[in-house]
């Protein structure tokens, strides 16, 4: 019965083209990859200072219609309210860089202030003008005001957010417009039914609008940034994210290695059972490297059969852990005949290699992947000239000879 319905499930996800994984991912950000997080966090971010700065004008110019509509001890305060709220959008709206750190956290951290200053407006102007003393227009521009939660519930639909953000970020609102109703007269389901069924009405629109942006977004951005055969980055988003993970390893002094990997004897592939088993080699090649990366890890298509892992936090005393856990589980994948698949692999490490930048990473590397090749091919050249040889010693560790220099004094990382 559980199958059936997982299955009908899967089936109605499918004609709106989104998977199950896909599904869990719009409803909440746990477990987002740190290219979607950044690019909805830029997203957010540029949406909220566009709303600010309209906001920061058409807020005071709103003072025209207090001074119109109420006493004037009613409307001083009220413009100077204006213009409190004008400041703070003023702020929101001022420009300013996504975070490299914490990008997620700044963008929420601007929305929640933007959707805090409507409500509490409101909550404020109610010391003022007392909506229950009212009649007329003042009675009606005061009813206004009291929709301020609501609508800001409403302008959560313009940001690429899971429905749990939505619900999150929703919070502040409704408190204080539900809050104002059971401080004025209690809950009457009656007199308030209507404005509680248009805020969920609101919470709805915004959860739906929310994910399928977001879901467009995700969409078009992996696309973007991934190999169409491979489905590894491509080296114009890998070198992107690279350059971030390289200054997040320079600013919290954790080791980030790099491992470039070009593979043996490819082109033979290619010359004796043509191009499509090459490529399907590549595709194996890049599904066994993703099942042994961790889920920070990004592997980048480098140019035809080369691949670069970019592994933040990981010092280059690991990597031959890595390598192991490929070889225990598919390898490299098989060439047509049956053996194994090889490359030649060259790691560098920010704190094991003095390098100034990320090119000169990558640089050293691939200049070891080449002493990888000389020394006979299917190993590693780690820092240190320390060699591993894959497809040979159960432990891996051999001295690499003349050509590939010695083992490694076992050097420790550096804290
Ligand atoms: P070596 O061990 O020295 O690296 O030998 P190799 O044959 O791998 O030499 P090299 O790295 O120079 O060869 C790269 C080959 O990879 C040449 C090209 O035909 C092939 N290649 C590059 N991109 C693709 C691709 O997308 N699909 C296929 N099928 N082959 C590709
Ligand atoms: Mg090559
Ligand atoms: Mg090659």
């Amino acid at each position: 019965m559980v199958n059936v319905i997982r299955r009908i499930i899967a089936r109605i996800l499918t004609s709106f083209g989104v998977t199950a994984d896909q599904l869990w991912s719009l409803l909440s950000p746990i477990g987002h990859s740190s290219h979607i997080r950044r690019h909805a966090a830029a997203v957010t971010l540029s949406r909220v200072r566009f709303v600010s700065a309209l906001f920061a004008v058409l807020v005071p110019a709103w003072s025209v219609v207090d001074l119109l509509v109420f006493e004037m001890v009613q409307a001083v305060p009220l413009i100077a309210l204006r213009f409190a709220s004008a400041a703070v959008f003023v702020f929101l709206a001022w420009p300013r860089e996504l975070s490299t750190t914490r990008p997620s956290l700044q963008a929420g951290l601007m929305l929640l202030i933007m959707l805090l200053v409507p409500p509490v407006f409101y909550l404020l102007s109610l010391q003022v003008v007392d909506p229950a003393e009212l009649s007329g227009t003042q009675a009606l521009v005061a009813g206004l005001y009291a929709l301020m939660p609501t609508i800001v519930l409403g302008g959560l639909a313009v940001f690429p957010l899971t429905a749990l953000e939505v619900v999150a970020f929703s919070i502040p609102a409704v408190t204080i417009a539900l809050g104002s109703i059971i401080a004025d007269h209690g809950m009457d389901l009656q007199a308030d039914g209507a404005a509680l069924w248009f805020m969920a009405m609101m919470m709805g629109l915004a959860m739906f609008s929310g994910m399928s942006q977001l879901h467009y977004m995700a969409t078009l951005v992996n696309k973007a940034m991934t190999d169409a055969l491979t489905g590894a980055y491509t080296r114009r988003s890998g070198t992107e994210a690279l350059d971030l993970m390289f200054r997040l390893a320079t600013l919290s002094g954790k080791p980030l290695s790099v491992a470039f990997f070009d593979l043996d004897h490819f082109k033979s592939i290619n010359d004796s059972y043509g191009h499509e088993a090459g490529d399907k080699a590549l595709q194996t090649l890049v599904e066994s490297l993703r099942t042994t990366l961790r889920r920070g890890d990004i592997l980048v298509r480098w140019g035809g059969e080369e691949f670069v892992a970019v592994l933040p936090d990981m010092p280059a005393d690991a990597v031959p852990g890595l390598l192991s856990r490929l070889r225990a589980g598919n390898g490299l994948g098989l060439r047509p005949d049956g053996t194994a698949l090889t490359a030649s692999i060259g790691v560098a490490e920010t704190l094991r290699d003095d390098v100034l930048d990320w090119p000169a990473l990558v640089e050293l590397a691939d200049s070891r992947m080449y002493e990888a090749k000389r020394g006979g091919r299917d190993r590693a050249v780690l820092p240190g000239e320390e060699v591993i040889v894959l497809g040979e010693s159960p432990d891996g560790v051999q001295d690499g000879g003349p050509n590939v220099g010695q083992v490694a004094e076992a050097t420790a990382t550096p804290a």
